[in-house]
């Protein structure tokens, strides 16, 4: 969507979307309840690199009552939704005859001449064949991990959107148990919470990490060349060993009053078990450290991806082993209004978290999860772990190993499909830049470290959609109109 919004209306260039779906706000935004909020202020949120805020504006015209602390707000995920139905309904206004919507599940693309040939599948169709000279991957994100093999158990739901799908079920029962402490799992512990269900949650994970508390700080406006700084280890070492990533985020703590000391404690305190921090929130919840928060989400936002991918291999894996649990859990912080449910819900026995998961299985009256306390048997589990980012969906599988068999795209050790971190285009066996082909979102995670929050997407779309604007150049009439294929919804 952020990219059809950011592509040029033009007679000649016409756009087909494939979606395995009806094409709509997807698996992130298609919750009614008013408990599951975004995860950024609303400043964050739009789908614009030029208008970044066309969001904001949208909640003004048409909810104004959800901006109750202005851009700052954390506003429902379902109005987010609206917003990019009413988003896409817009541009295919803009764009009318220019744009198609096909919904099939893409299962190959390969390159035939100057175009590429896409191979969809329709329900009740025989598979068909499409041509268009680009093609953008925008395939969504890891589909969630099955790590005790329950799918297809009785009484556990392995994906938890949407929510509606196992709700009715936990809500007709007394204990529950969900399986992870990120997001996803605190959007479970709300829903309930939201329906006033008077049972026990147990929210189990094996390291027990809950994100940071978002402290009301403004962001930093502290900017220096960190491209410099890089460029310049670059040329002494050839890359950033771990060594030199952590004495670039010193000098930006530096910069901010920070010591070093303040940046290791915040990381240490955050990848403790969050069960007894929880508790806390009831009154007043609060960052574990509101200036270390700022500046990783500062780090996270603008330097994360340049540091990333000047790293040396044991300087990701370094980071991946040590930082990365950690990083993730202070750069993507709660609201606080949720922080406080759940500390209200651990306050009341409604909620207990744990770590030290080793085991979920059946047994004959639901299923029992072994953690560091010992076995704790719960009538219903809902799974809110997910793969590592950038793992293809079912949706997404038979496309991405197509690419990839074929030595058009190369699989990334540390996430999807290999890219340019310049222009987002596919990188093939030859280590060069496939022509025409480009990805956007989680798949293209791997070479990019943050990829996949709305702020990094419609940056990165806009790269997509300039470098598809100068392909199709002002092309002069009667030419033919150039197509564009984006698949994925
Ligand atoms: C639960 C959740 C909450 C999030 N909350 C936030 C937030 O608050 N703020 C924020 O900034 N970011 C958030 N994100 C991150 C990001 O904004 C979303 O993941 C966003 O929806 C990504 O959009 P997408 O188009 O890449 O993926 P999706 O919206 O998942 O769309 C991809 C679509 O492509 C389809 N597809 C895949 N393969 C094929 C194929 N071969 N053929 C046809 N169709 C195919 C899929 O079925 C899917 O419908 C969240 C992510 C998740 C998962």
């Amino acid at each position: 969507m952020s990219l059809l919004r950011q592509l040029p209306v033009s007679d000649d260039l016409s756009v087909s979307v494939y979606a395995d779906r009806v094409i709509g706000p997807g698996r992130a935004y298609a919750e009614e309840s008013d408990s599951a909020l975004l995860n950024r202020q609303a400043f964050a949120m739009s789908i614009s690199a030029e208008e970044p805020d066309e969001f904001v504006d949208w909640c003004r015209m048409n909810e104004p009552e959800l901006l109750v602390d202005g851009g700052h707000s954390f506003v429902p995920r379902w109005a987010y939704g609206r917003y990019l139905r009413q988003s896409t309904q817009a541009r295919a206004l803009d764009f009318g005859d220019s744009l198609t919507r096909i919904t099939g599940r893409v299962t190959d693309a390969a390159r035939e001449g100057d175009v590429w040939r896409l191979v969809v599948q329709r329900p009740g169709h025989a598979p068909e064949t499409h041509r268009h000279d680009v093609v953008v991957l925008a395939l969504g994100s890891s589909p969630p991990a099955d790590p005790y093999r329950l799918e297809g158990t009785e009484r556990y739901t392995q994906d938890p959107y949407p929510v509606d799908g196992w709700l009715p079920s936990v809500l007709a029962g007394n204990t529950a148990a969900v399986i992870g402490t990120g997001l996803s799992a605190i959007d479970v512990a709300l829903a309930v919470r939201a329906r006033n269900w008077a049972g026990r949650l147990l929210m189990a994970s094996r390291q027990g990490v809950l994100p940071d508390v978002r402290s009301d700080l403004e962001p930093m406006d502290f900017d220096p060349d960190v491209g410099a700084l890089i460029r310049r280890v670059r040329l002494k070492h050839g890359g950033l060993e771990w060594e030199d990533v952590t004495n670039i985020v010193d000098y930006l703590a530096v910069g901010e009053g920070l010591r070093r000391s303040e940046v290791r404690a915040a990381f240490r305190a955050i990848s403790e078990p969050a069960g007894a921090r929880l508790a806390g929130f009831s009154g007043r919840p609060a960052s574990i450290a509101p200036e270390v928060q700022r500046l990783v989400i500062c780090v996270a936002q603008y330097y994360a991806n340049d540091l990333w991918s000047a790293m040396t291999r044991s300087a990701r894996s370094a980071m991946v082993a040590t930082a990365h649990v950690p990083f993730q859990a202070l750069a993507n912080p709660l609201p606080a209004r949720s922080a406080q449910v759940l500390g209200d819900m651990v306050v009341d026995g409604a909620l207990t978290v744990r770590h030290g998961v080793r085991d979920v299985a059946p047994s004959a009256t639901g299923l029992v999860v072994s953690s560091a306390v010992g076995d704790e048997a719960v009538e219903y589990v809902v799974n809110a772990t997910r793969t590592p980012a950038g793992a293809p969906s079912g949706a997404a599988a038979s496309l991405v190993s197509s690419l990839v068999y074929a030595g058009t795209a190369r699989r990334n050790p540390y996430g999807g499909l290999r890219v340019n971190v310049d222009d987002n285009a596919i990188i093939g066996r030859d280590g060069a830049s496939v022509p025409g082909l480009y990805a956007l979102g989680e798949i293209a995670s791997g070479d990019l470290y943050y990829i996949s929050s709305i702020a990094k997407i419609r940056r990165r779309a806009r790269a997509v959609a300039r470098s598809i604007a100068e392909q199709v150049g002002p092309v002069p009439v009667p030419v033919p109109a150039a197509p564009v294929a984006v698949s994925g919804g």
